[in-house]
């Protein structure tokens, strides 16, 4: 398919080329003029101009447009139709047809698989919808292959001291390194695999790899003199309803050879507990054994205080959202004033989390919060950046800015 017999259209200015929304079967090169790519809510998106092209998805897919196209000055185009390129495909060698079908379906999937994370997940029988839940299920069983096969991995981000000054603790935070969607987050992976029963296998592993990981990072912190650091691990309610989880957890820290004490379990205050009583149950078991327990999130879910009240809580984590640069800084510094408050006369530690800055560093210092976390200290690092870091003094002037 040359140039030459490609159709060229001309297009006067303020010309709708493509429409949100719309279907379409053919791509466009700008051959003269620019156009502006606007979303379906006719927002800017950006400007194109001669050479480059758009409308390719439909190329692929019988998929309706994602944006709008307008020129902006007059433009004349090449347009290439859907049939062309079956018709070039049809012509052309057997291994090139070959290869352009592998790489346009691992597209699809691509396409398909990211579309997941943009709408709801599919779980109730009501929202079921059957696309939906095949992908949900497609995913679920690459994060169950992930689980076995090295496909995830844990970051582990700093948490420091105010008294010391020094580094406290680290806390394990999940990444899934998808082949075609890259890293996946925690927030969207979770969700996945509590909802899909994946969370079990998620959350072994996660604590098995932690705690084969922490004697690395604790002789890092015993060298720079640092005596008695914590791992904490974050865990969904759904892990702790487990029936052997008690046993799980004294097993591997038995294994590993680390010490109750080392060991901090978050439990997130945004999820609803809906076994409460055996949850309880298994924290208090964890307490008893010398576990530290964090309320994490705390500020945020609407049973937080209840939780407090009833659950073996030696630790208040307090949510990001407050300390935040907003409008409502002042008053979300008020608020954080009052949860420490609340901690002390609780008996219980404070951490906040989402520290971005010396200025907020310093305000928490002087409320008498006791730990911080947050990227002014370091961001979450795999562990080998995390025990480079640790044994990098620079990391010292950052904590005593
Ligand atoms: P979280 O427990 O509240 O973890 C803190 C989140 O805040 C992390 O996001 C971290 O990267 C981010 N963060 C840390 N410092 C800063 C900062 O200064 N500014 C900002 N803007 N963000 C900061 P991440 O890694 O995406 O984790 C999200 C959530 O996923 C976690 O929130 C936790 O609830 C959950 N999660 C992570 N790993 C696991 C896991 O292994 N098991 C379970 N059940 N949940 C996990
Ligand atoms: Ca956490
Ligand atoms: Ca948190």
């Amino acid at each position: 398919m040359s140039e030459d017999s490609l159709p060229r259209e001309y297009f006067p200015a303020g010309h709708t080329v493509c429409k949100a929304g719309e279907l379409g079967d053919s791509a466009y090169v700008i051959e003269v003029g620019t156009v502006e790519v606007l979303s379906g809510a006719d927002r800017f998106i950006a400007a194109m101009g001669p050479g480059e092209l758009f409308g390719e998805m439909a190329l692929l897919d019988q998929l309706p447009r994602t944006a709008t196209i307008r020129t902006v000055t007059p433009a004349t185009m090449l347009r290439i139709d859907r049939s062309h390129v079956q018709e070039l495909l049809r012509r052309t060698d057997p291994v090139v047809r070959y290869l352009m079908t592998l790489l346009l379906e691992r597209f699809r999937q691509r396409t398909e698989l990211s579309d997941i994370f943009s709408q709801p997940l599919a779980y109730s029988a009501d929202n079921l919808d059957e696309t939906t839940a095949t992908r949900t299920l497609m995913l679920a069983q690459e994060l169950a292959y992930a689980v076995e096969h090295g496909g995830l991995e844990l970051a582990y981000q700093p948490m420091v001291g105010f008294a010391s000054q020094d580094i406290v603790g680290f806390e394990t935070l999940i990444r899934w390194h998808h082949p075609l969607l890259g890293t996946i987050m925690p927030a969207n992976l979770i969700g996945l695999a509590e909802k899909t029963g994946i969370i079990h296998q998620v959350g072994y592993w996660v604590l098995k790899q932690a705690l084969a990981d922490w004697p690395k990072l604790r002789a890092a912190c015993r060298a720079i003199g640092q005596q008695h650091p914590f791992l904490s691990v974050n865990l969904s309610a759904a892990e702790l309803i487990k029936p052997d989880i008690v046993n799980t957890i004294c097993t591997l820290l038995d294994s590993a050879g680390i010490e109750p004490q080392e060991l901090r379990i978050e439990l997130t205050e945004t999820l609803v507990i809906e076994d409460f009583d055996q949850v309880a149950t298994v924290l208090r078991i964890l307490a008893g054994l010398g576990i530290a327990i964090a309320l994490d999130d705390f500020g945020t879910g609407y049973a937080g205080l209840d939780y407090l009240n009833k659950l073996p809580i030696s630790c208040l984590k307090i949510d990001r959202s407050f300390i935040q640069e907003s409008d409502f800084l002042p008053r979300g510094m008020e608020i954080v004033n009052t949860a420490i408050c609340l901690a002390k006369a609780l008996n219980m530690t404070t951490t906040v989390e989402g520290v971005e800055t010396a200025a907020i560093a310093r305000q928490l210092r002087d409320m008498g919060c006791d730990i911080a976390q947050g990227y002014f200290y370091g961001h979450p690092m795999p562990l080998n950046s995390a025990i480079a870091w640790i044994a990098n003094p620079e990391f010292k002037k950052v904590l005593q800015a």
